[in-house]
């Protein structure tokens, strides 16, 4: 598949599905605490993106069973929702994505559940800073090897660990488009980048070893070594100058 150049009308209504989703995220963040369970976030993050007239972009997307994917500790992506309550000292990425007027916005962040050690916080601390790295480097004229190689070198001087079985990429009609954008590659390498362009960067850091198995419940990828794993996403908008971050926390929805 060709990737996209999304038209002033397209973006608009990205604009607006990014918004609703940047404030369900905002809703999830704060409702997360010991106790709640990942499927009372389902259910909340369901019901409002129902109320703004959209739909949760994953809810039946290739046969998940859930709206969001929440995966706790050791699980890097792709969690099922369930009724065990979240515990003090755990973390939770809480990955969501919002189809408004045909047009998918996909966002994760990383929460610790009430205060977690130094060294976990770190770790979300490193992610969402991977996440600025690539961000930063995201502009026309630029390759996707600029953000994969940016993300890179950032996050392994730091000695944590990337997750390569899974990447960002391009999102709008569809919820994954082209180009795939790796969380790690060669600067000056891959498609070129120009304005109108929506693509999602998502680096998922680990601890420990990178190396990811999935559950035999077929959706939740986690660690093999059973280190915990970060993951922070935005969808965000290729201008000629910086981008323009379409799941950015206290968009207001219009
Ligand atoms: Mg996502
Ligand atoms: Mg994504």
């Amino acid at each position: 598949m060709a990737i996209t150049i999304k038209s002033s009308r397209e973006i608009e209504i990205m604009r607006r599905s990014g918004a609703i989703l940047a404030e369900v995220e905002g809703r999830l963040l704060n409702a997360v605490q010991p106790g709640i369970s990942t499927e009372d976030l389902d259910r909340m993050a369901r019901e409002l993106i129902e109320k703004h007239g959209a739909k949760p972009s994953f809810l039946g997307h290739q046969g998940f069973p859930k709206s969001i994917c929440a995966s706790v500790d050791s699980e890097v992506v792709h969690g099922i929702p369930n009724t065990v309550p979240l515990e003090r000292g755990q973390i939770v990425s809480i990955d969501v994505g919002v189809l408004l007027d045909g047009y998918h916005t996909d966002s994760a962040f990383t929460v610790g559940v009430g205060p977690v050690s130094d060294e976990v916080e770190d770790l979300m601390e490193v992610t969402n800073a991977a996440l600025l790295e690539g961000i930063q480097v995201a502009r026309a004229g630029n390759r996707v090897g600029d953000i994969s190689a940016a993300i890179q070198v950032f996050v392994e001087e730091l000695n944590y660990g990337i997750v390569r079985d899974l990447t960002g990429h391009g999102v709008g009609r569809q919820l994954w488009e082209d180009p795939t954008i790796p969380n790690y590659g060669e600067a000056g390498t891959g498609p070129l980048l120009r304005a109108g362009m929506t693509i999602a960067i998502e680096p998922m850091i680990t601890l420990g070893d990178p190396e990811t198995y999935v559950y035999p419940d077929g959706w939740t990828i986690a660690t093999v070594d059973g280190a915990p794993a970060a993951h922070s996403e935005h969808t965000l908008l290729i201008t000629n100058g910086d981008p323009e971050i379409l799941t950015k926390p206290g968009a207001t929805v219009v």
